[in-house]
């Protein structure tokens, strides 16, 4: 039995976890959290519980493709250089691209940014942070002149007052949220309790700890902070001796929060909350010395998240809560390298080790790698540079690890700009996704379990990932196959890596070379690590400075919170409060579009669903792509819950009238909750056409980026919305995947287990004759079985092969379907002729309806299970109902859910 200590490829929190190789009794890899990994200490949460399900080689891409045609990697590689450098020659070093990503590790993202940054000349690569917490780096630089994340974990722990703005931390970063809540419990009834408030429009399953929930107007937040910061002030809660020592900017900053936000009633009325609940807010946040406020996409993700983010930044500097254990300020990134890349240079505005574009910079970066040339400007963030292929200024563009035809705004645009280019290449692990369909080279990458290198989490931890699994079919690490593009593109001396490890020395001993502590990013102690030292390198958080930081055990020290000493990376030595003018959205909702969208993550799913959906139990949370409502809103559109519905926003309806095969609308399912402001909706960003036919959400947001740092807003998008009036609803189940015909408006696809796919169905179209229609795509058979009640519109058909069920379909006028669940346990078995009459007739799995919605997925426990036994047993904690049924005692990730369904059963608040 062998034991591999790595770290989770999903989120920032970055957890540790050890990878156990198949053993006699066990023949399959199981993946448990690492219990000395300081990130979670053994938790993980349903994500990273489920990581051994989703090792699954099935849908890899194996082989390097040319246009379609496998090749070997010397072809594939030497094409990629030849075309680069003929594009390059032709229409100058800016006509080429890298697009990139947080899932890359530290050592491929390195190499990505010295090729295109260093020696092609260019400034243009860029990101998918750029999407998620490009905000959070501006306000950073702007702030402190670096972009450095003050504090660490344990400040949650040892804080008195956790401020969460704009963050589902239950369900996006949920082994950060398990930390604070057991450290809440554990302060329960003494003198210091944990004081929680969540900031966010929605009420989430964050709010499951909160003491205090505002649910502020969606964007109001400067107006909040900017309140706060003036409220401070007026109050007497300034640290004077902190601003007038180590801060510069602090009268203009104070004179605009006046202002534009110097009175309750009119911060009360901008943020949609009461001035009773303002105050309570400020008050509490004045009186507590130990404050740490968190922030994430809902702050970043805004065409003024710089703003939001320094607003909030300004209120810790005035009363200098910051680099001091318990207070800080902190930016939670959203994916697992995301830090990873703001160090190396993966940003299109900055250079390797968190340097600039200024000329003392640009000439010590480029002494250190001995480049012929190095890029002068900044390139394109990844909206421009999307916008820019689809002008067909870019020619050539290299997309690694990330899909942005799903995941950028304007994804149809996106489309557009991958067609129009003249060299798509990507990198990927898997076979097909949404972007691949359009790259003339494919290039097979090698995927969690396979890769080898270093990530940096959100507390500025850098952990080691390690391969447990040897690389499948031809699959590379992304390093690999970028230094071999290099090497042919005549720099073979710069990119002659052997292994990561080469490269991690490389990238540390360049953050050290000419610091002199003058740069944040500094990791030179472990620049001269051995391969095997490099093998055994421990999770340590950075600074780890020359000389300072390396003990006896070559294991560097690292440094838990920075400004501790009050010295920040500004020429002066002194932090910036930054002037704020709130401003609303650049788009408001109005007659045509009354609804705000916001859009984020689910509990159980993972970006576009590449990995994740590779666990059924994983995909039995939350199936379909939906839209949350509120219940007066959905009565105003006469909305009922399970129903579908038709999304559609400005930007939608314009580009399917100018582009061909744009879709004007979604169709997603309805989830009425007033968990919802009145006025605002919310839909998942993860369901794209590997999943469902029209769920992309990336379609409806207009690209409207922040000025500082180009991130994009997907927190407010007006849009319309009305019933989805299907002539027929119904579901597939089949052991194949299934290309699904054009005359299917709405299609969604979920792994179940049993290895058996559950395709839900709607459309407005007429299938015509049933037989022949369900023969024509989906085989003929002389075993299928078929009911047929054509007064009523309702067919179901079966396809047997001898015994065994292949794949039936029920169709029917209405939603109301047999169900799914229950005729899943049909598949690989041999049936009986009653049990084939029961298909027919719906019959099967009664007892699985009974069950509902799955909200535990380590155990597979539904929602009415629950509820009917905490009313039965008169349970009242979701301790007791682990106890009963187990629900809730793995991973946690459903215990916010618990608690709701508790209320919820207890008749306390509505279901
Ligand atoms: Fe992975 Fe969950 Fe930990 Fe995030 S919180 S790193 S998804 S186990």
């Amino acid at each position: 039995m062998s034991f591999t200590k790595t770290t989770c490829p999903y989120c920032g929190v970055g957890c540790g976890v050890i990878a156990q190789s198949p053993t006699a009794e066990n023949p399959t890899f199981s993946v448990q959290g690492d219990k000395e990994h300081p990130s979670n200490y053994g938790r993980l949460c349903s994500k990273g519980s489920a990581l051994a399900d989703t090792l699954s080689t099935d849908d890899r891409l194996t082989t390097p493709l040319i246009n379609g045609q496998a090749v070997n990697w010397d072809t594939a590689t030497s094409t990629i250089a030849h075309k680069f450098t003929q594009i390059i020659e032709q229409h100058g070093n800016n006509a080429v691209a890298f697009y990139v990503s947080g899932q890359l590790l530290t050592e491929d993202y390195y190499v990505a940014n010295k090729l295109m940054k260093g020696f092609i000349g260019s400034g243009n690569i860029d990101t998918n942070s750029r999407l998620c917490m490009s905000s959070a780096v501006a306000s950073h630089k702007r702030a402190y002149g670096s972009d450095t994340v003050a504090g660490c974990y344990e400040d949650f722990e040892k804080t008195d007052l956790i401020i969460l703005v704009g963050s589902n931390l239950a369900w996006c970063h949920p082994v950060l949220f398990q930390r604070i809540s057991a450290a809440k419990n554990a302060r329960e009834g003494s003198d210091k309790p944990l004081k929680i408030i969540v900031i966010d429009p929605r009420r989430t399953a964050t709010c499951d700890i909160a003491d205090i929930h505002l649910a502020i107007q969606a964007g109001a937040d400067t107006w909040l902070f900017n309140g706060l910061l003036h409220f401070l002030r007026t109050n007497d809660h300034l640290d004077y001796n902190f601003l007038e020592n180590y801060t510069q900017g602090f009268s203009e900053t104070f004179n605009k929060a006046k202002q534009t936000a110097g009175s309750i009633p009119l911060v009360a009325e901008k943020c949609g909350l009461t001035e009773e609940e303002v105050i309570e807010f400020y008050r509490l946040f004045a009186r507590t010395e130990k404050v740490v406020t968190a922030y994430s996409q809902g702050v970043n993700q805004s065409s003024y998240g710089t703003d939001k983010a320094n607003s909030i930044i300004n209120c810790h500097l005035a009363t200098g809560k910051i680099g001091k254990v318990g207070a800080c300020p902190f930016s939670i990134t959203g994916q697992p390298n995301a830090m990873g890349g703001r160090e190396v240079g993966g940003l299109a505005n900055q250079l390797a080790a968190h340097m600039d574009f200024i000329p003392e910079h640009l000439s010590l970066v480029q002494t250190f790698w001995q480049s012929p040339q190095i890029a002068q400007q900044p390139g394109l963030k990844a909206v421009d540079l999307f916008n820019a292929a689809a002008e067909g200024k870019i020619k050539a563009l290299w997309i690694m690890a990330t899909n942005p035809v799903v995941s950028l705004p304007n994804a149809d645009i996106v489309k557009k700009a991958l067609e129009t280019c003249e060299l798509v290449i990507v990198s990927e692990c898997v076979q097909q996704t949404d972007t691949s369909q359009y790259a003339h080279i494919l290039l097979p990458a090698a995927t969690w379990g396979e890769k080898d290198g270093t990530v940096t989490n959100s507390e500025r931890r850098i952990s080691r990932q390690r391969a447990f699994l040897p690389l499948h079919g031809e699959a590379r690490p992304d390093w690999w196959i970028i230094s071999q593009v290099a090497q042919k593109m005549g720099f073979r001396a710069h990119f002659d890596y052997q292994s990561p490890a080469d490269i991690f020395r490389e990238y540390a001993a360049l953050s050290g070379y000419r610091n002199y502590g003058v740069r944040d990013f500094d990791i030179s102690a472990v620049a001269t690590l051995t391969d095997e030292d490099y093998e055994n390198l421990k999770s340590f958080q950075w600074p780890a400075r020359l000389g300072e930081n390396l003990n006896n055990l070559r294991q560097p020290n690292g440094t838990e919170r920075l400004f501790s000493q009050k010295r920040f990376f500004t020429a002066s030595g002194k932090a910036n409060l930054i002037p704020i003018v709130p401003e609303g959205a650049k788009l408001k909702a109005d007659v045509e579009y009354p609804l705000v969208l916001n859009t984020g993550r689910i509990r159980d799913q993972w970006h576009t669903m590449t990995r994740t959906s590779k666990a059924a139990r994983l995909m039995s949370h939350l199936s379909e792509p939906f839209l949350e409502i509120h219940p007066e809103d959905a009565a105003k559109h006469s909305i009922r819950t399970g129903q579908l519905l038709k999304v559609s926003s400005a930007l939608s309806v314009a580009n399917a009238q100018h582009l061909l095969q744009s879709q004007s609308h979604l169709i997603l399912r309805a989830k009425v909750t007033d968990t919802q402001r009145r006025g605002n909706v919310f839909a998942p960003i993860h369901w794209n056409e590997q999943f469902s036919k029209n769920a992309r959400v990336g379609t409806l947001i207009a690209p409207f980026t922040d000025n500082y740092s180009g991130q994009p807003e997907f927190k407010h998008t007006p849009v319309y919305i009305e019933p989805y009036h299907a002539q027929w609803y119904g579901f597939i189940l089949t052991q194949q995947e299934l290309k699904l015909p054009d005359e299917i408006e709405y299609w969604s696809k979920i792994r179940q287990n049993e290895g058996v796919w559950l395709y839900e169905l709607a459309s407005l179209k007429s299938l015509g004759n049933w037989t022949t229609w369900v023969q024509t795509h989906f085989g003929e058979s002389p075993d299928w079985l078929e009911f047929k009640d054509v007064a009523r519109g309702r067919y179901r058909g079966a396809k047997m092969k001898g015994e065994r069920l292949e794949f039936c379909i029920f169709i029917n006028p209405t939603p109301q379907l047999p169900n799914r669940s229950g005729l899943v346990s049909l598949f690989n078995k041999d049936l009986s002729l009653s049990e084939r009459l029961s298909l027919l007739a719906g019959e099967v799995g009664k007892e699985c309806s009974a069950r509902g919605d799955i909200v535990c997925a380590c155990f597979g426990v539904g929602k009415n299970t629950i509820i009917e036994t905490i009313q039965k047993q008169g349970l009242t904690t979701p301790k007791q109902i682990g106890a009963a049924i187990k629900a809730g005692t793995n991973c946690g990730s459903c215990l916010p859910e618990l608690k709701q369904l508790i209320e919820q059963a207890l008749g306390k608040t509505a279901a």
